[in-house]
This record gives C-alpha cells, sequence and structure tokens, in this order.
C-alpha cells in the first residue's frame, strides 16, 4: 500500500470487547452446563444474553423472524462454543488457545513477524472438529447482512455503528484516494455511499478477528472485490511473509516508494502492457511491497494505467499539446523547461492525478528523448 490509514477509536469496538470477554472469561473455563449467570461479570453483555432469550423464535418460519433467528443464533452459539469447550480434554490445547487467540488479534504483529504463531481453521479442525465447527460458524456470520450485531440490543452494527465508524474513519482520513492502489478515488464524508470494509486477513482462514477493527480497512472495489478477494496478504501457514499493516505508525511516506518504469518501445500512442517493466521498492521494505504487488496485482493495474488512452498516452501526448499551446500564448519557456514544470507539479502532490507514477513516466519519456 502507497500510505497507511489513521486508527480511530469508535463505540464499535466494544463488539470486540464482548467476544474478548466471551473467549477469556466464559468459553476457556467451560465445564458443565452453561448458564446465563457464567456471562455476570459483563452487566452489558449478560443483559443482552437475558433479553435476547426472551425473543420468540420458531426455526420452522426462520425466515419472517430475522430478529428472532438472530437473537437465536447469537445466544446458542455462546452456548454450543462454551460446550465444545467444555468438551476439549487437552489443557495444554486450550492454554496454546489463549496465545493463538491473542496473537489472532494482533494484526499489527502477524503483519511484522512471520514467526509469529497464528491459528487458522485448518489447524483447529485438525485438533478439535467440533470446537472448530462451532467457531467458524459463530465468527463466520458477525459481519455482515446476517449479523446478530445488527440487532438494536448491540446498538445496530449496518445502520448505525457502521455508518457513524465510517464518517469518523473519513473524517481523519482525508486523501480520498485509495492507499491499496493510490489509483481509485474512495467514497468518503461527502458521499451517501460507502465503500466496504476488508478483512485485511481473510476471515473466513483465521478464527477470532472477524470483527476487530484492526483488521477492517475501507478499501476500494477493485482492490477489494476484484484483485484481493480472500488472497491472503500474509502467504501460507507454511510459507508466511510480512505485509504492510494498515494502520501503521512507521509506513514508509508516499515519496520513499521509487518506483522505476522501463520502456521497451518508443511507440507511445500504441503503447501496450509488455512494453512496460515496472519496480517498485523502498528500502527495508521489499517483502511486504512484494506481497502488496502480489495481491493487489499493482503491476498489471499501473501497467493499465500507462497504457490507458486517457490516462498515461495523454500525459505523454499532452506535453507535446501543452507546450505548443503556452508557446502560442506567448511562453518564452524552452520545451525541456515547460516538461520540468510539468513534472515537478506531478511530483508535488504524489496522490494527485497519479501524480506518484505521472512523474516517473514523463521522466523516462524525456530520457528516451521521446519529447524532442
Ligand atoms: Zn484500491
Amino acid at each position: 500500500m502507497l500510505f497507511n490509514y489513521t486508527y480511530i477509536t469508535h463505540d464499535i469496538e466494544k463488539l470486540q470487547g464482548y467476544l474478548d470477554f466471551l473467549f477469556t472469561d466464559v468459553w476457556l473455563f467451560a465445564e458443565g452446563d452453561f448458564h446465563a449467570s457464567k456471562l455476570d461479570k459483563n452487566k452489558e453483555l449478560y443483559d443482552i444474553y437475558l433479553e435476547l432469550d426472551k425473543v420468540d423464535f420458531d426455526p420452522e418460519n426462520a425466515k419472517k423472524n430475522e430478529k428472532g433467528k438472530s437473537a437465536y443464533f447469537f445466544n446458542s452459539s455462546i452456548e454450543k462454543i462454551y460446550k465444545a469447550f467444555a468438551d476439549v480434554n487437552d489443557d495444554a490445547f486450550k492454554l496454546e488457545l489463549i496465545d493463538y487467540y491473542s496473537n489472532n488479534n494482533n494484526i499489527e504483529q502477524i503483519c511484522r513477524d512471520p514467526k509469529l504463531p497464528v491459528l487458522t481453521y485448518d489447524d483447529l479442525k485438525s485438533k478439535e472438529a467440533n470446537l472448530h465447527k462451532e467457531l467458524k460458524a459463530f465468527y463466520g456470520n458477525l459481519y455482515g447482512s446476517e449479523s446478530p450485531f445488527n440487532l438494536s440490543d448491540f446498538g445496530s452494527l449496518k445502520t448505525k455503528l457502521l455508518p457513524t465508524h465510517y464518517k469518523e474513519f473519513f473524517s481523519s482520513n482525508k486523501k480520498g484516494k485509495c492507499p491499496f492502489c493510490g489509483i481509485r478515488d474512495l467514497k468518503g464524508i461527502h458521499h451517501t455511499k460507502k465503500e466496504a470494509y476488508d478483512h485485511y486477513i481473510p476471515k473466513g482462514n483465521y478464527p477470532f478477528n472477524s470483527i476487530n477493527f484492526k483488521n477492517l480497512a475501507p478499501m476500494c472495489n477493485d482492490c477489494n472485490s476484484s484483485y484481493k478477494g480472500t488472497k491472503s496478504i500474509i502467504g501460507t501457514t507454511t510459507n508466511r511473509n510480512k505485509a504492510f499493516y494498515p494502520y501503521s505508525n512507521s509506513h514508509p511516506a508516499i515519496t520513499d516508494f521509487k518506483i522505476t518504469i522501463d520502456l521497451n518501445s518508443n511507440d507511445i500512442i500504441n503503447l501496450k502492457p509488455k512494453d512496460l517493466d515496472l519496480k517498485i521498492e523502498s528500502f527495508g521494505f521489499d517483502e511486504e511491497i512484494e506481497a502488496w504487488q502480489r495481491v493487489f496485482a499493482i503491476d498489471e493495474r499501473y501497467k493499465a494505467l500507462l497504457c490507458n488512452e486517457s490516462e498515461g498516452i495523454t500525459w505523454f501526448t499532452s506535453i507535446i499539446d501543452g507546450y505548443n499551446t503556452a508557446k502560442a500564448l506567448g511562453s518564452t519557456l524552452t520545451k525541456e523547461q515547460y516538461l520540468e514544470s510539468q513534472i515537478i507539479d506531478a511530483k508535488h502532490i504524489p496522490l494527485s492525478s497519479y501524480g506518484f507514477i505521472k512523474s516517473v513516466f514523463l521522466e523516462k519519456c524525456e530520457l528516451m528523448g521521446l519529447f524532442r
């Protein structure tokens, strides 16, 4: 990613707080049968559980009773996971789970340290099949249209918590561009529509972090749906790699990225991706950049941008046309000076009008004598 986001604290984090409590205070110590009193150390969650318990639910008519379905799902999941934990006879594994829970939620450290042990659903399945089944059913359904957190008892995730989080998020993150590509604009506080939040560490592979907002980042639709999908930014279990953390305080500045473009053709008007070689470097971030380029297909997308008739090709022709216009209007700049002023402009605000890559492209065309 080209730049980091600023993390914001928000009431939405209370949902992860409930889950932390369930894991560390309730499920880990599961013994015998579940009873509501197991939740009484967390008054808020205890009250919610009792309220949801009063909601009528008939599984035969689940479709007609969304509230009942969600209430039943949440409470019955707590109970089923409690039972699954109670059935785990391996105390050493339960102890390991404490670390795994903490690690799977430490998104910054997962990105920074490929040796940090994390738990995947596959690992869990081979160890404790029933616990795997119950946790996956629960965590897989905590985010999205069927989340029990959409109930008003939890503060209405979909209709209240997320929209207010989104607004506050983009009041603090004002660049207006997607940090994962630097190409697309993001819908922000002036739009009525929203970008989707991406689960940076895929929630389908790693338990415990599906509602952790350090693992959730708004992303443009191209990055999220077309390119990243469920691809793992941290590699595979046996071959992990470092990755940029979206909320890092030590992310390289956009000007610290060195982009190199090699042109294998002089025919810019008919430029094709195969005519281009692209390299992106930033000292000390080789692994992060590789993962970023792989998951977001940066190579393909930047080359397509350069070969776009209305972008890269126009950047090139605009230099010639712009210079002729300036001259006709009485400008005394030489062509070299005019080009230099355009490159300085492009570099000035790198995220505006693709300046970060436009400047490199124009410099390369100049170096190859294509403006002469
Ligand atoms: Zn993007």
